[in-house]
């Protein structure tokens, strides 16, 4: 039985149900329901969820609005946000991930995507530390020494290279847009642009070899280190 609180906002009713059966069957016995944005900004505030599952199209308060606020709060700042959304709702998502959501799920979802997208997300919050060292599967990197190892071996990545790389490996499963890429990689003092970070990832995948699977291009949006076991 998993312990973690999960909030759904979620205005229509089959999908808040099929959510709420879905998160249950896979052990999780807190979970809390709201239909519209106000009644889920509360619930987030007295329940102190572990994560929050948010529709963008709600009615009233929108879905961005609720992530906004959640972001602004001290006590719901740090609360993992994934957005449920239609096909057609990519330039929210991008809004939405550069609010500070970690990853979004289009409806129709299947179940055990869905449920291997929120572990990941659980999963890794007891995961970051504030070590020097990042591991994954046989990628080891050290952060002060700018160092990074497969399999034992170094790799000569550039300051960008990098960069990106640790900033997509510390938080396995969570999205980033092209932007927040951009923004990360800047200090390094030259113009860059959404074309421009396509390139260092298809260098950084070249250099990774085999590893490069785990960098996932997330179409239209960004890039997100993806874990097997999120598959
Ligand atoms: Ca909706």
């Amino acid at each position: 039985m998993a312990t973690e609180k999960i909030l759904v906002i979620e205005d229509e009713e089959p999908i808040r149900e099929l959510l709420k059966l879905t998160l249950e069957s896979a052990g999780y016995s807190g979970v809390y329901m709201a239909a519209n944005g106000e009644n889920g900004l509360s619930l987030a505030q007295s329940r102190l969820p572990d994560l929050i599952l948010l529709d963008l199209m709600l009615p009233g308060m929108d879905g961005l609005s609720v992530c906004r606020q959640l972001k602004s709060q001290e006590e719901t700042r740090a609360i993992p946000i994934i957005m449920l959304t239609a096909r057609s709702e990519e330039s929210d998502v991008i809004i939405g991930l550069e609010l500070g959501a970690v990853d979004y799920i289009t409806k129709p979802f299947s179940r055990k995507i869905l449920i291997a997208r929120i572990r990941a997300q659980l999963r890794q919050f007891s995961d970051v530390e504030e070590s020097n060292e990042i591991r994954r599967d046989g990628l080891m990197i050290r952060i002060d020494q700018h160092e990074v190892r497969l399999h034992g071996k170094l790799l000569d990545l550039t300051p960008s290279e990098f960069s990106i790389l640790h900033m997509l490996v510390s938080y396995p499963g969570r999205v980033y847009t092209r932007n927040q890429i951009i923004t990360r990689v800047k200090g390094d003092g030259y113009p860059v642009t959404e074309r421009a970070i396509d390139v260092q990832i298809l260098n950084l995948r070249r250099k990774l070899g085999d590893w490069a699977v785990n960098v996932d291009t997330v179409r239209g949006v960004g890039y997100r280190y993806k874990q097997e076991s999120t598959e």
